[in-house]
């Protein structure tokens, strides 16, 4: 009977106790519990021909986040009288294996929507329902469950916000209540099970030369963080983005809880809540698109727009890329990946990236802008992949879906409204502590130069300690220039008639971010 059953909950994302679906259909009538996370090679396997330790697809500040995630997970769980069972390998062969030998009736996961996590979750679904093994995967990750909007739309995705929102309403799903115990852990013969290993040990090399990002991985330290965040109620009821200061890295503009909702550390469903409740106590408050509801809104967007849309993470073959003759640079590439443009802001914002694995959504905006339409007018792919190796909140459906807007390609195509690498900063940050701090290389460059240290006389760069060219680079490109090269070039794309560009979807997008 079902109250005899072994069950299983696979974590993947959804790495807390809090509002988990998953957990909570697992933990329900059943004698043994075996919650179980597999540490994939996929992300994790030691690359060194990569540009910075780590894997090819994830750096270090990520691998360290999910580690600590892990380390949190398990203590919470042994605080309910269970623990994380951590194998590493292949993820659906390992789980399979599991499935039989520990003779599972029941296996619970969180619903993935990304290609990846589809086909490897499809063969555990095929492996347990030739077993007769019972599958249950919630929807929790986001707020609503993209394929109930894409089929309330007629079965394509909503390729608008406003249209994506009156769709979408208000999400009506009830959170899992709280509970003090789980079932125990039945026999686990004698699969190896590890302990969660410090990232020294999973084999990348020389790390010791690392500083790690200021943002500690796990569901314990999300809460805490939202709770300091909607302390300020008054901050909340207003927030407004795109208004906010890119450059404030001591306390940053914006919530910073974008990794723990990447891991699903944090519940993006129980975050809502608590700003529903708190704009409900203040009454006057921000509305969507600019409010904070109105940014958990952008990631429910981007998510079903992915789900829906195949090849979603590339220009060729997806239906709603515009095709952009993007150039070949290597050069110029690695310039822009190292932070080594010239452009301070713009380095100065790789940087921060590279240590921190976090930057203001303005920045992502000012480098993205940079690389492809603003002013080298590379393929936004390669500035996506940088990204999602370097942010700890990468998120596939996220990162490719604002690389399709930033470069033009989708969504917003005012392509003449490129950010200045030199201007835009000055704006928010006039003495540039921003660029001191994470380029300390320039940081006793006087305030008037420090946008555009090229064009201070060489008196003024010796006294500062930096001579332009030798000690920090000459700008790779004539902004000038460079942008209105790429103005023509974005316009001929999006004019010629196989870039498919829909006048309708033109009007619908100006009512940008
Ligand atoms: P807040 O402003 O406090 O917003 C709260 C939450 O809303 C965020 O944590 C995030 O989950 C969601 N959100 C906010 N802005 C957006 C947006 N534009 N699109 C979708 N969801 C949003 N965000 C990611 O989470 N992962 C990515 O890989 C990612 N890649 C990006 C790439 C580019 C080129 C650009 C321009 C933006 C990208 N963003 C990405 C979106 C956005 O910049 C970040 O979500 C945000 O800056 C995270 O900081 P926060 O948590 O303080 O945001």
């Amino acid at each position: 009977s079902i109250m005899e059953s072994n069950t299983m909950i696979w974590f993947r994302k959804g790495l807390r106790i809090h509002d988990n679906p998953a957990l909570d259909q697992a933990r329900r009538g059943c004698k043994h519990l075996y919650p179980v996370f597999v540490l994939d090679p996929h992300y994790l396997d030691p690359d060194q021909t990569a540009f910075s330790p780590g894997s090819a697809r994830s750096g270090l500040n990520r691998i360290q986040f999910l580690l600590e995630s892990l380390r949190d997970l398990d203590a919470s769980l042994r605080r309910l009288g269970s623990r994380l069972l951590l194998l590493r390998g292949e993820p659906s062969p390992v789980v399979c294996r599991l499935l039989k030998d520990w003779k599972i009736g029941k296996l619970c996961f969180e619903f993935d929507t990304e290609p990846y996590g589809l086909a490897r979750d499809k063969q555990v679904k095929d492996f347990a329902s030739k077993y007769g093994i019972e599958v249950q995967s919630p929807v929790s990750h986001t707020l609503f469950n993209p394929s109930d909007i894409i089929g309330k739309n007629g079965g394509r995705p909503p390729l608008t916000y406003q249209s994506f929102i009156a769709l979408a309403g208000r999400p009506v799903d009830p959170l899992t209540t709280m509970y003090s115990l789980l079932p125990p852990i039945g026999e686990t013969g004698d699969h190896e099970l590890l302990s969660v290993p410090k990232i020294e040990d999973l084999g990348y090399g020389d790390i010791s030369q690392e500083a790690f990002s200021p943002f500690r991985g796990g569901e314990t330290e999300a809460l805490n963080k939202l709770d300091q965040v909607l302390e300020d109620k008054a901050w909340v009821a207003q927030f407004e983005k795109p208004k906010g200061n890119p450059s404030a890295f001591l306390k940053p503009a914006t919530t910073v809880l974008s990794p723990y909702l990447k891991f699903g550390c944090l519940s993006t469903r129980y975050f809502y809540k608590r700003l529903d409740d708190i704009y409900t106590s203040v009454g006057k408050h921000t509305k969507p698109p600019v409010s904070l509801v109105g940014q958990l809104l952008w990631r429910d967007f981007f998510y079903t727009v992915a789900f829906g849309t195949p090849n979603f993470d590339r220009m060729k073959g997806n239906k709603i890329c515009k095709q952009i003759p993007w150039r070949e640079n290597e050069e110029l590439f690695v310039a822009w990946r190292d932070g080594r443009t010239g452009f301070p802001w713009i380095d100065a914002i790789m940087i921060q990236l590279k240590k921190w694995g976090w930057i203001h959504h303005l920045a992502r905006h000012s480098v993205a802008c940079f690389l492809t339409r603003g002013d080298l007018f590379i393929h936004w792919e390669k500035g996506r992949d940088v990204f999602e190796r370097l942010l700890i909140d990468s998120d596939w459906a996220i990162n490719n879906g604002n690389w399709l807007w930033l470069s033009c390609s989708s969504f917003f195509y005012q392509y003449f409204r490129i950010y200045s690498p030199i201007s835009f900063g000055k704006k928010y940050d006039p003495n540039g502590n921003y660029i001191r701090h994470f380029l300390p290389v320039l940081k006793d460059f006087p305030k008037e130069y420090i946008y555009e240290p090229w064009t201070a006389p060489l008196s003024v760069q010796k006294k500062a300690n930096c001579i332009i060219g030798e000690d920090y680079p000459k700008p790779v490109v004539n902004h000038e220039i460079a942008s209105k090269e790429c103005k023509k070039k974005m316009g001929e794309a999006l004019a010629s008639p196989t870039s498919k560009i829909n006048p309708l979807d033109q009007k619908a997008s100006s009512s940008s971010r």
